[in-house]
C-alpha cells in the first residue's frame, strides 16, 4: 500500500482520552447498576449500554478515506496546485485526472487492468507496477494528457515513459492520432470504449524484441522517432484490444489477434503483420485446449491464421457486414468463440453464402486448407 504524507489534522478531544473517560463511565455504572425489574419494558437503552454503543461508534469512526485531490501525495497534490493551467481546467476534467493519477498509484503488479499501471519486458516476463511519484510529477508538469469527449463519452488519455523524456510536443501528433482512431474503431466494432482511462506507455523502438502490448485501459507501444503509416496500425491494433474484455472469455489467440489485425487493417489499410506468421490449420475453438504462450511460435501461428481468416472473410461479406459481425461478438464475453461462425453465417447474404460456408469450412475442418506459395 501506499503511504500518504498528509493526514487530515483530528478535529476536537483527543479520540485516547474519550475511550478512555467512557471507558471509566461505563465501568463504574455497570459495578452500581440494579438489575431491572423484570416487567418494564425498556423505552431506551440504559446508560452502560449507550455508553458501550458510543464507545464502538467512537472506537470504529475512522475519518473518511480521503477522495479527489485530497488523496494524492503532498507533492503530487502541489504540482497539480501550482500549474497555471490548474484554474482554468474544468471540475469533470480535474476530478479525472485526480481519479487517474491516484488508481495509476494504487495499481499494484497491475492487478485491475481498467485502471492504469506502467509495465516493461524483462526478458520473457512482463513486469507490471504501479506509478511513482516522478512518473506522475511529469504526467502534471508536461501536460501529458489531454481529454476525448464523445457524447456522453469522457476519456483521459496519459502519456508516459521510462526510457523518453516525452515533452508535450512529442505527445500532440500521438493524441491526434487517437482523437482520429478512437472514434472509428468505436463505430467498426459498435461499441464504445469501455474505460474512461487511456494510458499510452512509449518506448524507444528498435530493441530485438520489444513488441507493444495491450491490456485493459493500457497501451504501450514502441515509439519511433517520427510517426507514420506503421505507428497508426501498431496504435489501431493495439486500441483494438482494449476490447478484448468484450469478447468471449474462451476466444483463443487466433480470435483476439485476428480481431486486432481486423481493425488495424480496416482503418489504416495494413496489418502489423501476423499474417506472415500463419501455419494454415484450422481454427482451435475447444476451450480445453487451454492457453497459447504469449510470444510463444504456436500464438504467432494461431495469430496468423486468424488474421487470414478474418481478411477472407473481409473479402466476402464487405466492411459493413464485419462491422455487425464484431458488434455481435463484442457483446457477450459469456458466449462461447465459436458462436462466431454463427455470427457470421447470419450476417450473410444469399448471394454469398456459397463463398463463405467455403471459407468456414476451410479454416473449421481444414478444407481446402493450404499455404499459398510464396
Ligand atoms: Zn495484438
Amino acid at each position: 500500500m501506499l503511504t500518504f504524507s498528509l493526514r487530515r489534522p483530528f478535529s476536537g478531544p483527543p479520540i485516547a482520552f474519550l475511550i478512555l473517560s467512557l471507558l471509566l463511565v461505563a465501568g463504574a455504572c455497570r459495578s452500581s447498576q440494579a438489575p431491572p425489574p423484570l416487567t418494564a419494558v425498556p423505552t431506551e437503552l440504559s446508560f452502560p449500554e449507550r455508553a458501550r454503543r458510543d464507545l464502538e461508534a467512537l472506537a470504529s469512526a475512522k475519518p473518511p478515506a480521503p477522495s479527489g485531490i485530497d488523496a494524492l501525495p503532498a507533492n503530487v497534490r502541489d504540482e497539480l496546485q501550482n500549474q497555471p493551467w490548474f484554474g482554468e481546467e474544468s471540475p469533470a476534467h480535474l476530478q479525472l485526472l485526480t481519479d487517474f493519477l491516484f488508481q495509476a498509484s494504487q495499481n499494484l503488479a497491475g492487478v485491475r487492468p481498467e485502471w492504469p499501471y506502467s509495465s516493461r519486458i524483462e526478458g520473457n516476463r512482463v513486469v507490471n507496477q504501479p506509478f511513482g511519484e516522478e512518473r506522475e510529477l511529469k504526467i502534471i508538469d508536461r501536460r501529458l494528457f489531454d481529454f476525448l469527449e464523445r457524447g456522453d463519452e469522457r476519456i483521459i488519455v496519459v502519456f508516459s515513459s521510462d526510457d523518453i523524456d516525452l515533452q508535450r510536443g512529442q505527445i500532440q501528433p500521438v493524441m491526434d492520432r487517437v482523437r482520429f482512431f478512437l472514434p472509428a474503431i468505436e463505430d467498426l466494432i459498435g461499441h464504445p470504449y469501455g474505460f474512461n482511462y487511456l494510458h499510452i506507455q512509449l518506448k524507444k523502438a528498435g530493441d530485438a524484441v520489444d513488441p507493444s502490448y495491450e491490456r485493459g485501459s493500457n497501451a504501450f507501444l514502441d515509439f519511433p522517432g517520427s510517426l507514420g503509416p506503421n505507428f497508426d496500425t501498431v496504435l489501431v491494433h493495439e486500441l483494438a484490444h482494449a476490447y478484448a474484455s468484450m469478447l468471449p472469455r474462451d476466444g483463443h489467440p487466433w480470435l483476439l489477434e485476428g480481431v486486432a489485425e481486423l481493425v488495424a487493417s480496416i482503418l489504416t489499410g495494413r496489418t502489423t503483420g501476423y499474417a506472415v506468421a500463419a501455419s494454415y490449420e484450422p481454427l482451435p475453438v475447444d476451450p480445453a485446449l487451454g492457453r497459447v504462450p504469449l510470444f510463444s511460435r504456436n500464438y504467432q501461428a494461431q495469430s496468423g491464421n486468424g488474421s487470414v481468416f478474418f481478411a477472407d472473410l473481409l473479402k466476402a461479406i464487405g466492411r459493413d457486414r464485419v462491422s455487425a459481425v464484431l458488434a455481435a461478438i463484442h457483446s457477450d464475453p459469456f458466449r462461447r468463440e465459436a458462436d462466431i461462425f454463427d455470427i457470421i453465417r447470419a450476417q450473410t447474404p444469399p448471394e454469398q453464402a456459397e463463398a463463405v460456408a467455403a471459407i468456414l469450412d476451410k479454416w473449421i475442418n481444414g478444407a481446402n486448407l493450404a499455404k499459398p506459395p510464396r
